[in-house]
């Protein structure tokens, strides 16, 4: 089921604005001010964002043999950094208008003629470095021996780890280890909403490939697999999937395909997916001195294998995921009059509630208590809500929160034990009984 694309396109503002007032996401510490390029996640979003991270772990964990699960610690050894190349490379060059005050990030910038804030020329200070790693302290002692990084990736993690999982597991290449968690960038210039943030999620997979010639097949296979996942969750036209050129390679990298989402100020990357050579498992080789190499006992040989790559951010995905179920609709309500709904057209696995059952009458207890005891058995096999009151105001919420099914309890349940099953999407009703509804509904959440 491929989400079609005459869809309405939301600013960012609309969406921000129901991200807000439904409870998706609020600005981090909003009480103070906020906090700078973070946010946290409401109820809802919470739920948006758990669904995201069960879907990819479904698709790269769950439905293979070959990749195995894996949850390193945010603080490494600061040594780490040094292997991987971000203490010395892992940084941006940032400008400031001399001006507005104003701070840019270079390569974000048309020109640097002019500032694109104030519109004074030639008023920016020289390009300077800045890493993106946050730095803390490991322990009593505030001092260069004790300090550390905040990841910046999830990736090191894993591939420090290489030899203990394989070991452990009994797993040899071709397998992959996968893990999602939690990463830090002092981004420069965050914005966008939750696009760049200081404080975000990846979804990263590391498959190591024997060096065998294979590589290029699984590099192209791992493209295929999240494309197939993009385009069941998203409207196909609004997700591209780019490869670079050679010359736009890193020197190690052999191939490299960025998936991208149109966000309404642009395509924007949601996740890499890279042929990385054996760059990576080498450079801890040569730092720590510790072998890594994978000796085959089948074929009595020893190798440092092929890194593929697939490396998404869950806030972004998550946040083209909301801007892409968002729609405007306009409608002939029940009284034939014209009205206008919001409804986020979400995937059913992706959407924070699956069923709302509603009483029809707040002040009827035996259709309260009933309703109750049918959203308690359906809250067994999924997320529910229990509501009650005006039914086209609580169509509406629901509409807005993207909840595929509502379930109205009324006077007929009472006398036949059935209820009316709205469909979100066509706004069809049908009635069901009340008995059948898990077995009816659970089918379709993974349709
Ligand atoms: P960008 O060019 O947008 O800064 P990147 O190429 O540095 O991103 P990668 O290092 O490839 O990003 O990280 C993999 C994924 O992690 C990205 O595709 C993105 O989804 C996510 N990600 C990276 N930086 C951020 C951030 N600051 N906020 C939210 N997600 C991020």
């Amino acid at each position: 089921m491929t989400p079609q694309v005459q869809r309405y396109r939301p600013t960012l503002d609309e969406v921000s604005a129901l991200a807000k007032r439904r409870g998706f996401v609020f600005q981090s510490s909003e009480i103070y001010g906020g906090a700078g390029g973070v946010w946290d996640y409401g109820p809802l979003g919470t739920e948006l964002k758990r669904n995201v991270k069960q879907a990819w772990w479904r698709e790269v964990v769950e439905l293979r043999d070959d990749v195995v699960p894996f949850d390193a610690a945010i603080l490494m050894h600061p040594q780490t950094w040094v292997a991987s190349g971000h203490a010395a490379t892992f940084h941006d060059k940032m400008v400031d208008c001399k001006v507005c005050k104003h701070r840019f990030r270079a390569d974000h910038l048309a020109s640097l003629e002019q500032c694109p804030d104030c519109g004074s020329k030639s008023s920016f200070t020289e390009p300077r470095n800045f890493n993106l790693m946050l730095k803390t302290f490991l322990g009593p002692a505030e001092d260069t021996a004790s300090q550390v990084w905040l990841r910046p990736e999830t990736a090191q993690g894993i591939f420090v780890n290489f030899k203990n999982v394989a070991q452990a597991a009994r797993r040899k290449p071709p397998f992959g280890i996968a893990q999602v968690g939690k990463a830090f960038r002092n981004e420069i210039t965050p914005g966008n909403f939750t696009f760049r943030t200081r404080e975000f999620e990846q979804a990263e997979l590391e498959f190591f490939v024997p060096p065998d010639g294979t590589d290029e097949q699984w590099y192209r296979a791992w493209v295929e697999t999240r494309m197939r996942w993009y385009r069941r969750y998203l409207v196909e036209e609004r997700v591209r999937f780019r490869e670079l050129a050679k010359e736009e390679l890193a020197h190690y990298a052999k191939s490299l395909t960025d998936v991208e989402y149109d966000f309404p100020w642009g395509w924007g990357e949601l996740e890499s997916i890279a042929n990385r050579g054996a760059y990576d498992l080498n450079a801890h080789i040569k730092e720590s001195k510790k072998d890594l190499a994978f000796f085959d006992e089948a074929n009595k040989a020893k190798y440092v294998p092929i890194v593929v790559e697939a490396s998404a951010g869950v806030d972004r995905t998550a946040l083209a995921l909301l801007i892409d179920a968002y729609d405007k609709q306009r409608y002939v309500d029940q009284n034939g009059k014209e009205a206008e709904r919001v409804v986020l057209r979400f995937h059913s696995e992706i959407a924070p509630v699956k069923a709302a059952v509603f009483a029809l009458a707040r002040n009827k207890p035996e259709l309260v208590e009933r309703a109750r005891t049918i959203e308690r058995a359906l809250r067994r096999v999924m997320r529910t809500q229990y509501d009650e009151g005006n039914i086209g105001q609580l169509y509406r919420r629901q509409d807005e929160i993207g909840t595929p099914w509502s379930v109205t309890v009324d006077y007929q349940t009472l006398e036949d034990g059935t209820v009316t099953l709205r469909d979100r999407d066509t706004m069809e009703q049908t009635r069901v009984s009340a008995d059948q509804l898990a077995a009816v509904l659970v089918p379709r959440l993974i349709a």
